[in-house]
């Protein structure tokens, strides 16, 4: 038996491992923690023709009630350096912490990165921003594996970043970023602005119930939560899901809420948008499906 399936958990429920608080069990579960296990785990899904899941920080995502039949592989591939200005961290380290951090030690750049709940793979694979920021717009690299378990470094280029999206996105077999490296500028005034984003998104986000962070993607005639709160939508529930009322675009997890009654809503929310104002909006969050 090889180390990776010495290691391999089952029926593991998911919703501890997504921000929403919601997913049922996953048939296979593994914690990835190193680019060998990552490389390897991806040889034993291909060899076993299993479904398989990159799981970071699950602040981006809803899972089916039924869970995953297949593998998650959960990166938890940790570490940060400091290479004179710039800093390199591992797929599964805090982009949060990677944000205060870098600002705490005088570097600017990633500053935007402070409230955002999720790994730097996410990021990475979501081009996370904020705040006017993204992570197209100070990432030198990432390590990425492949489906084949092979190793690439990939530049800021060839990850294609536009909008809330990378090329990874469009790849039919999904890889893994097991690394990436920053390019930072020395800045006092860093750790001050990292503060006060942090203070306006908890002022203005409702960071106190479990959500998914932004449901829709903003449209180019404006922010879906414009749209939302111009439909009359902030509160409208189903079940246990919420749009919050204190910001549109967030579907709150009141408790009870299942993926069905996010998607319930999602849908109601898209078709009520749609009659208003004639906005299609296009969800952000991804469905992660029971079987793929
Ligand atoms: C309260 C709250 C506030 C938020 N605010 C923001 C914000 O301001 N800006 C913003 O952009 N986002 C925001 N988000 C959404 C989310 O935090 C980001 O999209 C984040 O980048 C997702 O990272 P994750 O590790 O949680 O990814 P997950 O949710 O685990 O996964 C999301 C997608 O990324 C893929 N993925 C995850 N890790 C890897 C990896 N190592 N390699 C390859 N693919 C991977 C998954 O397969 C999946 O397709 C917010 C979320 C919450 C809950």
């Amino acid at each position: 038996m090889s180390n990776i399936e010495t290691k391999i958990q089952r029926e593991r429920p998911l919703a501890e491992f997504s921000t929403f608080r919601i997913g049922g069990p996953a048939r296979y579960f593994l914690e990835i923690e190193s680019e060998e296990e990552a490389a390897q785990a991806m040889r034993y899904c291909s060899q076993q023709q299993l479904p398989y899941f990159v799981l970071g920080k699950g602040s981006n995502l809803l899972f089916d009630d039924r869970g995953f039949d297949g593998m998650i592989l959960y990166n938890r591939i940790l570490g940060c350096r400091f290479e004179e200005e710039s800093v390199v961290a591992g797929g599964g380290y805090s982009f949060a912490l990677l944000g205060s951090q870098t600002a705490r030690a005088g570097l600017a750049g990633l500053e935007f990165a402070a409230g955002i709940p999720g790994s730097v793979g996410g990021a990475v694979f979501m081009n996370a921003g904020a705040m006017g920021s993204d992570v197209s717009q100070v990432l030198e690299w990432a390590r990425v594996v492949s489906a084949e378990g092979e190793l690439e470094q990939l530049s800021n280029e060839q990850l294609g970043f536009s909008y809330r999206t990378s090329f990874l996105q469009s790849c039919s077999k999904k890889g893994m970023v097991v690394g990436a490296r920053f390019l930072l500028k020395p800045d006092k005034e860093a750790s001050s602005r990292q503060r006060q984003m942090v203070l306006k998104r908890t002022s203005s986000q409702p960071y106190n119930l479990p959500s998914a962070g932004c449901i829709f993607r903003n449209t180019g005639r404006g922010a879906a939560g414009m749209w939302i709160e111009k439909a009359g939508l902030k509160g409208k529930r189903v079940g246990g899901a919420e749009v919050s009322d204190r910001h549109a675009n967030f579907i709150v997890n009141q408790g009870s809420a299942t993926a069905a009654d996010v998607l319930q809503l999602m849908q109601e929310v898209q078709q009520c948008v749609e009659e208003i104002s004639g906005e299609k909006l296009e969800r952000e969050v991804l469905v992660v499906p029971y079987r793929s």
